[in-house]
Parts: structure tokens; C-alpha cells; sequence
């Protein structure tokens, strides 16, 4: 079973956040009950590669086995003779876990011959990694051609799919999309995705300034990417030309240096002096996005309103948040996906309050694209 078992950890390889890892246990769980073993494989950080001490999966297998309640054994090369006669001595409802696939480039490199080494670990392949699902690895989509009749996706990759396919295609009207966080060039393709589908479009954080320039607003030393200004004018022109009501900031906090720190002031959203820089909506646009929200019965949110994580510029991102809990609370479904928005949830602690959170961050931006994940390609044609 290929999962997503990148997590944060400490100086002391402890583990952080645990929310992958967890999110992964009822499949094998399922797998165990029915007199299965299981093989686990995984990557973890970017070892680019070559062996990292820091990036082993052996430091995640005390908390793994504590939490399966087995002893999970460990398994220091991903392929070879030794490998397989672990794999061949596992018991039924015994675990193994592989070693990161990423200390060899094999695995990026979706190295065919290294799919099929791990290949010849199991019986059966079962994708349950969304995170990775936009890839196509050897883990993750040749290895799928070793086992033509018996490869198909976990309960995690299911149920991550429901939901979203829930929102994008079955959700009920209206449906409000809100896109945040910092660079236009990784949210250009979402928002025109949404475009055809969202009744309302919420733009914020630091990519609403380079919509802001294209209207000709003065955004003094805000984040904005030139380069994507003709973009921006497109999409407000395409909004005027359909029925989505797009939806920028009006006013911010701006702050005169990029740092917790600096001197605040409030501002009309386009008329920010030079020397001086948005980094959080304002009270009136956090009022306005309010308001949709909460008339909304289907939500989709993807990345802050500013820099949250700096004390002084996170009150747009927590009455999102909460506008979000809120009318999820009145009965709208949503779905917050993305790291940074899911670090803003958790922070506040209002994960919990939401439909679904989705742990994918990249996979989920390409899927909401439309574009056709390879590793579900892999799944569901013969390749
Ligand atoms: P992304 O990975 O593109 O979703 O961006 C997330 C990051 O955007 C977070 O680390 C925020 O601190 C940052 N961010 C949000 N709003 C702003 C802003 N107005 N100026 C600079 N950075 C921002």
C-alpha cells in the first residue's frame, strides 16, 4: 500500500503533526481484519535521492505501532532479496514498512524496473496516498502495471475524491469559492477552473493585489506578480461577462516592513502608499466576505487572507475561519484544503467545524483544475 506518511517532525524525530498517518489507518485496518498483512511504503521530506538520517521512516515507526497496536516491522532497503523474504515471512495481520522511497532517484525517476523490485513485495497494490496522487513515481503509478487485476485505491483516496467531487459537481447553490494565500502563478488555473463552476469567487491574501494593479489600484510594495496582471484583467473581464460574482478585498492592514513587528495602518485597498505593504484584509472586506459566506450552502476554501502566521496580521484568516465554521454550522458542506489553510484551522482549533479538511495540497489543486491525476489513471485503465 503506497501512503502519504510525510510528516512534520521534530529535532527529536518526534512527530508533529500525525493527521497523514492517521488518515491512512482504516484501510489497513481493514486489510488486517481480514487476515491481510500489510507493506507499507512511503516518502518523507526531500531527500533528494541519497540516504538522510532525518528523513528515515524508521522514526516513524514506534508512534505507527503504538498506534496499529503491533509491532510494525521495519524494513532498511525498499527492494532486494532480503526485502522480499521479509515480505514473504510476514504473517497474516502482521505490518512491515518500507524504507523512504526517496533514497533513490529511482522513484521520481518512475523507474519501471525499481516498480516492479517493489512489486514483487505483495500480492495485491492499493493506492491510498492522495497527497503524492498528482505524481507519477514509481510508487505511485508504474508499479500499478505489475498488478493489472488486483490495484485499486484506498479508503482515504475514496473518500478524499466523494468530497471533493461532492463540492465541484453535486454541491447545492450557491456555492462559494474562497482562494487566498501568496503566488497568482500556483492559483492562475484554480480560480479560472472555479470560474465556470462557483456562483461566488473570494479572492484574498496576497494574490488579490495583482487583480488590484490590474484595476489600476495603488498597492504600494504589496506581494504582486507582474507577469500575471494581463491574466488577472482577463479573469475580471470574464467575470463581468458571466453570472459569478468575484469578490476582492476592499480595505487591508498594511504594515510598513514585513515583519510582526512593524507599524500598522488601515487602508483602502488601492490606495497604499509606497514603503508600505497589505498583509491581511481589512475589517470591511472581512465583513463583506462574511456575508456571502454565510448565505452559502457549499464552501471551498484554499489559502489565507494574509500572513497569519504573524500575530498582528491573522484576524482575516480567523473570521474566515469562522464564517466558514459558522455556515457550516447552519448546515452549508465544506471542504478546506491546502496546508496553510489547514495550519490556520488548526491553530484556532476549528478543524473539527468543518465538512471535510483535505491533507492534499497540490493533488487537490490539480484534481479541482480538472486535470486527470496519473496515479488514478494508473488505478482505473490498464497502462
Ligand atoms: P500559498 O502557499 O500560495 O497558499 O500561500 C500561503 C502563504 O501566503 C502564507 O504563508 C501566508 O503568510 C502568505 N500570505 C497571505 N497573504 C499574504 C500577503 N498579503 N502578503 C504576503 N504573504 C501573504
Amino acid at each position: 500500500m503506497r501512503v502519504d506518511f510525510n510528516v512534520p517532525l521534530n529535532d527529536k524525530f518526534e512527530i508533529v503533526d500525525n493527521t497523514r498517518i492517521v488518515n491512512a489507518i482504516p484501510t489497513i485496518r481493514k486489510i488486517l481484519a481480514d487476515g491481510g498483512s500489510v507493506i507499507l511504503m512511503t516518502h518523507l521530506g526531500r531527500p533528494k535521492g541519497k540516504y538522510v538520517e532525518k528523513y528515515s521512516v524508521k522514526h516513524i515507526v514506534p508512534y505507527l505501532s503504538k498506534l496499529l497496536e503491533t509491532d510494525v516491522r521495519f524494513a532498511s532497503k525498499c527492494i532486494g532479496e532480503e526485502t522480499i523474504e521479509m515480505s514473504k515471512s510476514l504473517q497474516p495481520r502482521e505490518v512491515m514498512i518500507l524504507e523512504n522511497l526517496r533514497f533513490t532517484n529511482d522513484e521520481t525517476d518512475n523507474n519501471e524496473e525499481f516498480a516492479s523490485q517493489l512489486a514483487k513485495l505483495g500480492d495485491v497494490y492499493i493506492m491510498n496516498a492522495f497527497g503524492t496522487a498528482h505524481r507519477a513515481h514509481a510508487s505511485t503509478y508504474m508499479i500499478a502495471k505489475f498488478f493489472p487485476d488486483d490495484k485499486m485505491l484506498g479508503y482515504l483516496v475514496e473518500s478524499e475524491i466523494n468530497n471533493i467531487d461532492r463540492v465541484l459537481y453535486k454541491g447545492e447553490k450557491p456555492f462559494t469559492a474562497i482562494v487566498g494565500g501568496s503566488k497568482v502563478s500556483t492559483k492562475i488555473d484554480i480560480i479560472r477552473a472555479l470560474m465556470e463552476k462557483v456562483d461566488n469567487l473570494i479572492i484574498g491574501g496576497g494574490i488579490a493585489f495583482t487583480f488590484i494593479k490590474a484595476m489600476g489600484g495603488r498597492i504600494g510594495d504589496s506581494l504582486v506578480e507582474e507577469d500575471y496582471i494581463p491574466v488577472a484583467k482577463d479573469i475580471l473581464e470574464q467575470a463581468m461577462k458571466t453570472d459569478v460574482k468575484l469578490y476582492l478585498p476592499i480595505d487591508c492592514v498594511i504594515a510598513n516592513k514585513f515583519d510582526n513587528n512593524a507599524k500598522i495602518k488601515h487602508c483602502k485597498i488601492n490606495e497604499i502608499p509606497n514603503g508600505w505593504m497589505g498583509l491581511d484584509i481589512g475589517i470591511k472586506t472581512a465583513e463583506t466576505f462574511t456575508k456571502v459566506i454565510e448565505k452559502s450552502n457549499t464552501l471551498l476554501w484554499n489559502g489565507p487572507m494574509g500572513v497569519f502566521e504573524m500575530d498582528h496580521f491573522c484576524n482575516g484568516t480567523i473570521k474566515i475561519a469562522l464564517a466558514v465554521s459558522r455556515s457550516t454550522d447552519f448546515g452549508a458542506f465544506s471542504l478546506v484544503g491546502g496546508g496553510d489553510s489547514i495550519a490556520a484551522l488548526n491553530k484556532y482549533g476549528m478543524a473539527h467545524k468543518i465538512s471535510y479538511v483535505s491533507t492534499a495540497g497540490g493533488a487537490l489543486l490539480e484534481y479541482i483544475e480538472g486535470k486527470e491525476l496519473p496515479s488514478l489513471r494508473a488505478i482505473r485503465t490498464r497502462i
